[in-house]
């Protein structure tokens, strides 16, 4: 019984530990781990704090975006995926100032277990970069994904400019293409008070090295568009650090 509308581990078979020597995040992963029942009842998220229900609500539309731009031919998730980014686009700026809208927190809660099921297809850089940064400065993990968001689309985009701008279409944006779909996703994160800089989120750049070096071994990094490479996730860093887009 999900109680936040995020993660969508109820879909999911893993579940994640922080081990708090090594301030590395850690996936345990069982196919039993697989619940056999779920009940995803708006009503339970009702009272989740404006910065939660932002924070969470940007990690299934991270899961959604990831799972689409990821490499390789999966078009069931690519179809949840993008269906998964128009409840977001339809409900997330209502369930972060409307808490009480069951509509609206319904919608997430779909577009949550929605990212997670997309997301079997893969990650990519969001989660490369957020998941270091989680764990260095305990910064919570939707609202370090929606931080990285733009930066990372910024880095891909010479891989994922085609698929972007049908999904700009899709969301009826108006001259569908990647700026576009930037401009929407800058307007969304100021709309709901998402940070647009590492700095802003409380993160210092001391440790930009380490955070390159876990970024490029970390499980998700395989399912960026771009390959992840040392420098290029120093770039992202850099440029989330300093709001360069
Ligand atoms: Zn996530």
């Amino acid at each position: 019984m999900p109680t936040t509308a995020g993660t969508g581990s109820e879909v999911g078979r893993a579940a994640v530990i922080i081990d708090e020597r090594s301030h590395t995040k850690r996936i345990i992963f069982h196919p039993k781990m697989m619940p056999r029942v779920v009940i995803s009842d708006p009503a339970l998220t009702v009272g989740m704090p404006a910065k939660v229900t932002a924070g969470t609500g940007m990690d299934a539309f991270s899961h959604c975006l990831e799972a689409y731009c990821a490499p390789g031919f999966h078009p069931m998730a690519d179809g949840i995926a993008v269906e998964g980014i128009r409840l977001v686009a339809n409900a997330l700026v209502r369930a972060v100032h409307m808490p009480s809208d069951l509509e609206a927190r319904a919608q997430m809660l779909a577009a949550a277990a929605m990212g997670a099921t997309a997301f079997q297809k893969g990650l990519g850089g969001m989660h490369a970069l957020s998941h270091p940064v989680g764990a260095l400065y305990d910064t919570h993990h939707g609202m370090t994904n929606a931080t990285f968001m733009p930066y990372v689309l910024r880095f891909n985009r010479p891989a994922i400019e085609e698929r972007i701008t049908r999904l700009a279409a899709y969301l009826r944006l108006p001259s569908p293409g990647f700026d576009s779909f930037l401009a929407f996703v800058l307007k969304l994160r100021k709309d709901i008070g998402v940070p647009h800089t590492l700095f802003e989120l409380g993160v210092d750049d001391r440790q930009a090295d380490l955070i390159a070096d876990m970024a490029i071994v970390d499980p998700s990094a395989g399912g960026n568009p771009l390959p992840l490479t040392r420098a290029g996730a120093a770039d992202i860093f850099d440029a989330a650090y300093h709001g360069r887009l």
